[in-house]
Order: C-alpha cells, then structure tokens, then sequence
C-alpha cells in the first residue's frame, strides 16, 4: 500500500474546496494577490507592529577572501532583526497558507503532484549543491 503523503492529503483536500477559483485564471490571479499580501503582512510586522526590524543594508562581502560555504552563510545577512511577535506570526502564517492553498489549486488543475515538485527541487539543489543560489 502507498501511504499517502501530507503534501497530497494537502491537494486532495484543496481539490474538494475548490469551487469559486475552478479556473486556471482564478488561481494564477489569486497565487499572485496571496503572495503579495504575504509580503504586506511582513513589511506591517516592521511599519505598524514594530516586532521586526528591516535593515537593509549592502552585503559587505570580500569573495576573495571567503573559504567555505559555512563562512559565506555566516557573513550573508537576513536584513532582519528580531522575531515576529506572535500576532505578525499568526498573520503571517495565514498568509503562507493561503500561498500553498493557491498553489496546490494550481498544480491540482495541471495534474502536478507537489511531492514530485519537492522531491525534484530537493534533488536539483542538491545536485548544484553551492552553486544552487536562489
Ligand atoms: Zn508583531
């Protein structure tokens, strides 16, 4: 027997949801919309809460100089200081969710299995290993 993975538990449950967005259009649409208030949500984590701090700054880095991959993430900064406070957590997880839920309509319509798409993209970072800067 396969044992059914929770990222297609995931898209099997989304499937039956999907009504309203049935179109391909739809959820293109409402991906893009729920990706940009993810953004929105974690940039009010920084303007209205105050619980993170965005310090956006040039990466001072010396390539010449840098030995290991280990040394590269120690000197390559987040840009961020602080957590979010459980509330900006809270928003913030929402609207992560409604990114894998437009997501998942997405590969639903187009026959995708998100657990072929994770495995393949863990494969292919691993292959290009360091070189798999995104
Ligand atoms: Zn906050």
């Amino acid at each position: 027997m396969v044992e059914t993975s929770e990222l297609e538990q995931f898209q099997n449950f989304i499937d039956d949801l999907v009504l309203r967005n049935k179109s391909i259009l739809d959820q293109m649409t409402k991906l893009q919309d729920a990706s940009a208030r993810l953004n929105r949500t974690l940039s009010k984590s920084a303007t209205t809460c105050g619980c993170i701090k965005m310090n956006i700054i040039k990466q001072q880095l010396d390539f010449a100089h840098i030995t290991s991959p280990e040394e590269l993430k120690s000197l390559l900064s987040t840009h961020i200081e602080g957590y979010p406070c459980p509330e900006c957590n809270e928003a913030i997880e929402k609207e992560m969710g409604r990114v894998l839920f437009y997501l998942a309509a997405i590969a639903n319509t187009l026959g995708i299995s998100l657990s072929s798409v994770l495995e393949n993209e863990k494969t292919r970072t691993n292959l290009l290993g360091n070189y798999s800067l995104k």
